[in-house]
């Protein structure tokens, strides 16, 4: 992709994660790649069955093994030519979210897409995996809701990324937030006691929300999430069970 190598951003205060730097290319700066743009509700988390507009950024960091967005194709968009087609969508919407793939690869365009959206008005809702602190910390004045995961090694199949969910969890709880935690049969007690720390330890009020793998379905998975859901409780955690609404439903 003739991608040139731009300086990590802010600094070696951030915990580094393997391809973040993929797509802050200096050079393509002005432009997204976005896989897609479409309204439909809101079917993770605590704004479940709000309408939304979704701006779907292409790529990822992280490869987890519950994944459910093919990496797919992408459109280039300059600025001007996203607003554009988000104008033309005319629904009265909750919020846009931008999504992905992780949006904050391409902060320098995201950062200007936020701005224009806000002062046109809109609402930003910011879904992301969590991991990358340095680009948060760039768009954050422009955000209103983070909605945010913390990415168990056990479930997801990869490292954890304790350190870069710490900071990022410290940053995104200037805003409205909270917390996806995808829970699956292999979800390690180890894991949820390392996530339940790091949340005491960072922003305890922060809204838990235990999503089910929808791969395996609630019925594999039941026992552990409520047995989660008991101990948030018990440890006087904020915390939901939400599973994928949207897939339940049959819609994207
Ligand atoms: S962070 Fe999200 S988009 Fe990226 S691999 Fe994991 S589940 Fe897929």
């Amino acid at each position: 992709m003739g991608l040139v190598e731009s300086p990590r951003v802010p600094g070696p205060k951030y915990p580094e994660i393997p391809g973040a730097d993929l797509y802050l290319a200096q050079d393509e700066r002005m432009k997204g790649k976005i896989s897609e743009i479409f309204e439909s509700i809101q079917g993770e988390g605590v704004f479940f069955g709000e309408w939304q507009l979704f701006v779907r950024f292409y790529g990822c960091n992280l490869n987890c093994k519950f994944c459910d967005t093919k990496p797919g194709s992408f459109r280039e968009y300059k600025l001007d030519e996203l607003m554009s087609e988000i104008k033309k969508f005319k629904g009265q919407y909750h919020a846009i979210s931008f999504t992905g793939g992780e949006p904050l690869l391409q902060k320098d365009f995201l950062k200007q897409v936020l701005s224009r959206t806000r002062r046109a008005g809109f609402k930003n809702y910011l879904e992301t995996n969590g991991t990358l602190p340095g680009p948060l910390g760039e768009v954050i004045d422009d955000v209103d809701i983070v909605a945010m995961d913390i990415k168990l090694p056990s479930s997801t199949g990869l490292p954890g990324y304790w350190d870069a969910h710490r900071a990022f969890l410290k940053l995104a709880s200037e805003k409205e937030a909270f917390i996806k935690i995808v829970v699956c049969s292999s979800t390690a007690e180890e894991d949820i006691t390392a996530a339940l720390k790091l949340v005491k330890e960072t922003a305890r009020q922060t809204m838990l929300v235990l999503q089910p793998d929808s791969f395996e379905g609630y019925a594999r998975v039941r026992g552990k999430i409520e047995n989660l859901r008991h101990r948030c409780r018990r440890e006087g955690f904020n915390v939901r069970v939400i599973p994928q609404m949207h897939k339940l439903m049959g819609i994207r």
